[in-house]
């Protein structure tokens, strides 16, 4: 990965949030506090705009801003947890930014949110679909897969994962406090997580 496809995943994803703003506000509205798409939404502008007064020399840096960025500008419990996945990642990605060391420096991301959040598997949160896509990605590599085929198969395990979630009961986050009333609803974290990873593929693919 260089600076040029990092900066354009982050472009792509604020597109693809855009887009599915209404439908992440509706998610959120069924079982949190509807305000995860307008979040995200506002969140992935002002990355855009950092990312603009001050361009990345590298994926790390790009990773590091995208993570402060979301941190600072986005209220709510997505943004310390979606800037802690970039930040991890932008830490720890060395150059070259070959697809072994993207898929390590997303599972030491992931690990982050997982630490910040303490959330695990079937919580119903990001958590679910965020680390199907981690081990898609650590599979393709040890598979020796090529590039495009390794992120099309993560968003496609973060699209499982999202799904997934829609008969969990939730056990962190707002969603938590409906108790039984959370099932039945996809959780909206995990969609956007899916969106992120979407993006990835689609930039990776042009
Ligand atoms: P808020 O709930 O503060 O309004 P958002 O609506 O932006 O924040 O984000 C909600 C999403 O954040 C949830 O759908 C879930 O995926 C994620 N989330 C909430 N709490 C946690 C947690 N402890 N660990 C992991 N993800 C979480
Ligand atoms: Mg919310
Ligand atoms: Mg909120």
């Amino acid at each position: 990965m260089d600076t040029a496809l990092c900066l354009a995943w982050f472009e792509e994803a604020a597109r693809l949030v855009h887009r599915d703003r209404d439908r992440l506000t509706a998610l959120d509205a069924a079982i949190g506090d509807g305000d995860h798409g307008a979040n995200l939404d506002r969140g992935l502008t002002e990355v855009g705009k950092a990312l603009a007064e001050s361009p990345p020399g590298s994926p790390a840096e790009t990773l590091l801003t995208v993570g402060t960025t979301l941190i600072r500008r986005v209220g709510g419990a997505s943004g310390p947890l979606y800037g802690s996945l970039f930040r991890q990642m932008g830490r720890t990605l060395g150059s070259p930014a070959t697809l072994a060391a993207f898929a390590s420096a997303f599972d030491e991301g992931v690990v982050a949110v997982e630490r910040l959040g303490k959330a695990a598997l079937g919580d119903k949160t990001m958590i679910d679909a965020l680390v199907p896509a981690s081990r898609a990605l650590s599979l393709a590599v040890r598979d020796g897969v090529g590039v495009l085929q390794a992120v099309e198969q993560a968003a496609r395990a973060a699209q499982e994962g999202a799904e997934a979630t829609i008969p969990m009961q939730a056990r962190k986050g707002r969603a938590s406090y409906l108790g039984e009333r959370s099932i039945g609803h996809m959780d909206p974290g995990a969609s956007s997580s899916a969106l992120f990873m979407e993006a990835l593929a689609a930039v990776v693919r042009r």
